[in-house]
């Protein structure tokens, strides 16, 4: 289990692997697994998807480029980031997904679905 007061854990190099591991290490010394059925997981990244999204709801295009030029703001999104990250790294967890593998496929699916030079044929 990790200790959430060892500074190296946070300096350990970053992988998937090893966040969701830190992630499910906390969640069990919550007591949380129980919480953490596949509904509920899908239902906080939709949440927490939302919250990401509100931050941008109202801006111009022009603004939503710009939206990393204020600290504030900047932070609300990296915050967002990781919380949507965090919930889809526990759900690949519980249905054992591997996320790289996952998104692998569907980018070689994209690719043969879409070749380069071609008319649109609509978003995937
Ligand atoms: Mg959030």
């Amino acid at each position: 289990m990790t200790d959430p007061h060892d500074d190296a854990a946070a300096r350990r190099p970053l992988d998937l692997a090893g966040l969701q591991r830190r992630l499910a290490d906390f969640a069990a010394a919550r007591d949380w697994q129980p919480y953490h059925t596949p509904k509920n997981l899908a239902a906080a990244l939709s949440v927490e998807s939302s919250e990401l999204l509100e931050i941008f709801q109202w801006l111009t295009p022009e603004e939503s480029a710009r939206v990393m030029d204020d600290p504030d703001t900047a932070h609300r999104v990296t915050d967002e980031v990781a919380d949507v990250l965090a919930y889809l790294l526990q759900l690949c967890g519980v249905l054992d997904v591997d996320p790289l593998a996952a998104l692998a496929a569907k980018i070689d699916r994209n690719e043969h679905r879409f070749p380069a030079g071609k008319p649109d044929r609509g978003s995937p």
